[in-house]
């Protein structure tokens, strides 16, 4: 076995989307981040109780790798460079705004170790320099599952999101930026912004990195 060879099974140097070989200085390969940089921005019908989505690209080829490596692989240094493209893609927010993580499942978070929305959402928030609460205004009740569930599971079976005590006083009368990292049918975001809006905000934008179609 070459030497060089020999050093990169110790160093781990491979992109973490393709598995290819990588430069040790930067997070993905180039050709995947040329499929990143060439994601289209889509802008479609809205969730019910959302005035406007928008998605960095469809939840597919790199940008579903991205994500993957991210949430199920732990790979948190890579929160950096999905909040770039989604802090890209924000659109405006009105003045006091406020960006809002949509709140995990607490086993799901318990067992992940992290809440990878949560640390998108700051992330964020240093870019566009909307503050995110200091504490969560939003709770999700029950386990929360949503993959794998099917389209009509999820649809016919929202999460139960509720705004958490006291919320109206942080919200109130206040536009809102709700953050997830993918949108599928929409029945989440819909449910995080009905409890947004029942604590009294204004309008709800929503951003998410993907969009499954
Ligand atoms: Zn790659």
């Amino acid at each position: 076995m070459e030497p060089g060879r020999f050093v990169s099974l110790l160093v781990p140097s491979r992109c973490p989307l393709c598995r290819r070989y990588r430069d040790p200085g930067v997070l993905v390969c180039g050709e995947c981040m040329r499929c990143l940089n060439r994601s289209p921005l889509l802008r479609k019908d809205p969730p019910e109780r959302v005035d406007r989505i928008v998605s960095c690209g469809d939840h597919q080829g790199a940008a579903r790798e991205l994500l993957a490596a991210f949430k199920f692989r732990h790979l948190t240094k890579l929160a950096g460079l999905i909040a770039g493209f989604m802090a890209d893609a924000a659109g405006p927010v009105g003045e006091g705004g406020l960006l809002v993580p949509v709140p995990p499942a607490r086993l799901r978070t318990w067992m992940r170790g992290f809440d990878p929305v949560a640390l998108l959402a700051d992330e964020i928030s240093t870019l566009i320099d909307l503050p995110v609460p200091v504490d969560p205004v939003l709770v999700r009740r029950g386990s929360g599952r949503q993959r794998g569930r099917g389209r009509s599971g999820r649809i016919s079976d929202p999460p139960d999101i509720e705004p958490v005590e006291g919320a109206g006083m942080i919200l109130g009368g206040r536009e809102a930026l709700l953050i997830d990292d993918v949108m599928t049918t929409g029945a989440t975001l819909s449910a995080a912004a009905g409890a947004l809006r029942k604590a009294g905000v204004s309008r709800v934008y929503a951003l998410t990195f993907t969009r499954r179609l």
